[in-house]
């Protein structure tokens, strides 16, 4: 019998309501959401591996400019751009992030050359940029990345003193995506552009290995997007495998216990999107909304943005 595949992806969780939204701005996020999840579905429907399906599917998001992530990125305190990205590979663990880089087109690319080629799990700032030049990873000029709402943004919360989310409003753009192919393997990715006026080379849960982004073939697959402080100390893609691994639980049981349990008991506003291993997915979020796309080889899909 042929082994079922799937993929799904997210634009990032938050304040996201119908009401301050118009339909063309809900379009474009739709486009930008179903580009990303076709292109990563083509991948698995040739028989594609997940690891490549989820570095598309998250190169897409990062080209497009409405997500909080590559060319999206949004400034911080200094006017500059630090992004964060990881990639995980549920068939032997391996892993590959980077943290605070600037000017690099698609963090997504570099996190997957330091998985294959460095010999190490995570790079950093300069250091990775200097690894980046030996890896063929194009980079992209300051204009690249300058949006003047993302600008505005940075003004207001310099005025305000304080670091926040993607918008005024809370809103998160994190990307991720995760994955099962044809042959059961799981995979999962992330990348963002962190906090607004985010200093001092503030890293958040994205690129972390077991916080913002984890995968197993024996578990799951998971990508988090939301206020990354309480993810980490949340651990909380890890801590959804180990339900799964050492109490049995469902993916479903196993995500509800960290949104709407752990994450709320210290404050931590987001979410996830999961797969195990089985292609059941799973999207949940404790915010008002999120950015969510899935798409299987049964011919089930949907692409989402608020609770209902
Ligand atoms: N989790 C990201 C961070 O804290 C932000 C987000 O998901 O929008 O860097």
């Amino acid at each position: 019998m042929k082994q079922n595949f799937a993929i799904a992806i997210h634009g990032g969780a938050g304040t996201i309501l119908r009401s301050s939204m118009t339909i063309a701005l809900q379009q474009q996020y739709e486009k930008g959401l179903r580009d990303a999840l076709d292109a990563g579905y083509a991948i698995l429907e040739q028989g594609g591996s997940s690891l490549d399906a989820v570095e598309t599917a998250v190169t897409i998001l990062e080209d497009c400019p409405l997500f909080n992530a590559g060319r999206g990125s949004v400034f911080n305190h200094i006017g500059g751009h630090e992004m964060d990205a990881a990639i995980m590979d549920g068939r032997n663990m391996a892993a590959g992030a980077v943290a605070g880089v600037r000017s690099i087109k698609n963090p997504v690319k570099l996190a997957k050359a330091v998985m294959q080629h460095s010999g190490h799990v995570m790079l950093f700032g300069n250091g990775a940029e200097d690894f980046a030049k030996t890896q063929r990873i194009e980079f992209a000029d300051d204009a690249y990345f300058f949006n003047q709402s993302r600008y505005q943004q940075l003004q207001e919360a310099l005025m305000e003193g304080i670091v926040q989310m993607d918008h005024s409003d809370k809103k998160f753009g994190t990307v991720g995506a995760v994955a099962l192919d044809a042959s059961g393997n799981l995979a999962a990715s992330t990348s963002t552009g962190g906090m607004t006026n985010k200093q001092f080379g503030r890293v958040g849960d994205s690129p972390i290995i077991g916080a913002g982004t984890y995968a197993n073939n024996d578990t799951c697959a998971i990508s988090c997007t939301g206020h990354g402080e309480l993810f980490i100390r949340a651990v909380v893609a890890h801590d959804i495998s180990c339900l799964m691994e050492y109490k049995d639980l469902s993916l479903q049981v196993a995500c509800d216990i960290l949104v709407y349990d752990k994450l709320i008991k210290i404050g931590g506003e987001g979410g996830l999107i999961a797969i195990d291993k089985a292609g059941n997915i799973y999207m949940p979020f404790n915010s008002d909304g999120m950015y969510r796309a899935f798409k299987k080889s049964d011919g089930t899909g949907e692409i989402k943005i608020y609770k209902d």
